[in-house]
């Protein structure tokens, strides 16, 4: 990609570099804009909700249950993934059901759009790991995974590669910045949008090299939609649990469903050694949609809610376009 020509007269300030600002830094760096990114918590992230995400790049199936903008923003989102990270694994993803759960596995496959049913055969053939294990599954095929950890150095890589700057345990706000200024830090924010809530989610990261999977699992479950995602280095990433919670624990309960779910995938998971257990806060609006607000030469990016990684790229060309055009995205941006 070629970097344009900086625009000294239009610094713009990006306060959190969790997957919202992230993508926000990017992209306005490649525009050519004075980007300075500004990151309370040191490089490893662990601050940010983003550290503790599956990575998913679902949006057909997250349209089981969620509006009809973020399945709009997830396919825009992933064109930008894949352009501008084209090795970004997009292998597909499964959903599976054991035969208690099969009006669950059927009503899923009636809300969603754009899979594959696969018998016995069919499910062996893409993931020889679950042999025999499910009578049959659904294949979205066009939908991606990106590994959270991984992911955010690299895009961060990527911003100092087109001009921009990052600034680590920089814990700023708005008020001590010129310029644009765009406001991407998740619950951090609440000082000015106390409407905001945190939503936790629940993972646990095992190892075992008995299973290999090439893409995420969703197991239907009564409670919460389970999956299994594979990590490099014989890692996989169980999750996850979404409840209406700010206490960050992970408890016994959760703990019990999310590992007895991945148990029941494959039974080699069984001997799995347990390598962390973590949760982090969804920021959330009260309608559970992501929100642009836009004050003067302000913007607030917030809101991703469950779909943070899954549609950042398309936030951030958003803000772009208004920046560069003015062009309004009635559905997302308010003007305030
Ligand atoms: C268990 C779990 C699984 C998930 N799985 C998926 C998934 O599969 N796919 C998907 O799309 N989404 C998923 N999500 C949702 C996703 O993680 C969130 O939507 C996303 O991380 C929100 O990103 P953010 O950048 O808005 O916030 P954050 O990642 O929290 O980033 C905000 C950053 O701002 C920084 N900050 C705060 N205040 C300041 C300050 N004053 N100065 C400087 N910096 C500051 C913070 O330190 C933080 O790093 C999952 C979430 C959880 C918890």
């Amino acid at each position: 990609m070629l970097q344009k020509t900086k625009r000294p007269d239009s610094p713009v300030s990006i306060i959190g570099a969790g997957i919202a600002g992230a993508w926000q830094a990017l992209l306005f760096a490649q525009a050519g804009h004075a980007v300075t990114l500004h990151e309370r918590g040191d490089e490893a992230m662990t601050d940010a909700t983003s550290h503790w995400a599956g990575g998913m790049l679902a949006p057909y199936c997250e349209a089981e249950v969620a509006e009809p903008i973020i399945s709009r923003l997830g396919l825009r989102s992933l064109e930008v993934w894949r352009r501008e990270l084209p090795d970004t694994p997009f292998n597909g993803s499964l959903v599976v059901a054991h035969p208690r759960e099969r009006n669950d596995f059927e009503r899923f496959a009636r809300m969603t759009e754009d899979h594959r049913r696969l018998d016995a055969a069919g499910l062996a053939e893409l993931e020889p790991s679950l042999e025999g294990r499910f009578r049959d599954a659904l294949f979205f095929p066009a939908e991606g995974h990106v590994e959270p950890r991984r992911v955010l150095p690299k895009l961060h890589e990527r911003i100092r590669a087109a001009g921009g700057t990052i600034k680590f345990c920089s814990d700023v706000t708005a008020n001590d910045l010129d310029g644009i200024v765009i406001d991407c830090r998740g619950l951090g924010a609440r000082d000015e949008q106390p409407e905001l809530r945190g939503v936790k989610g629940e993972m646990i990261l095992i190892e075992t090299a008995e299973v290999q999977l090439a893409r995420p699992v969703r197991l239907m479950h009564p409670r919460w939609p389970l999956y299994v995602i594979p990590r490099e280095d014989n890692l996989f990433m169980l999750g996850a649990t979404s409840i209406e919670t700010e206490d960050t624990g992970v408890s016994v309960r959760s703990a019990l469903e999310l590992l007895g779910a991945a148990y029941t995938v494959h039974p080699a998971f069984g001997e799995a050694r347990i390598v962390e257990f973590g949760s982090g806060l969804r920021p959330a609006f009260p309608d559970n949609l992501p929100r642009i607000g836009i004050h003067g030469r302000k913007f607030t990016v917030n809101g991703l809610y469950r779909h943070g990684f899954l549609i950042a790229p398309a936030l951030a060309e958003l803000t772009l376009a208004y920046v560069e055009r003015g062009q309004i995205d009635n559905e997302v941006m308010q003007c305030l």
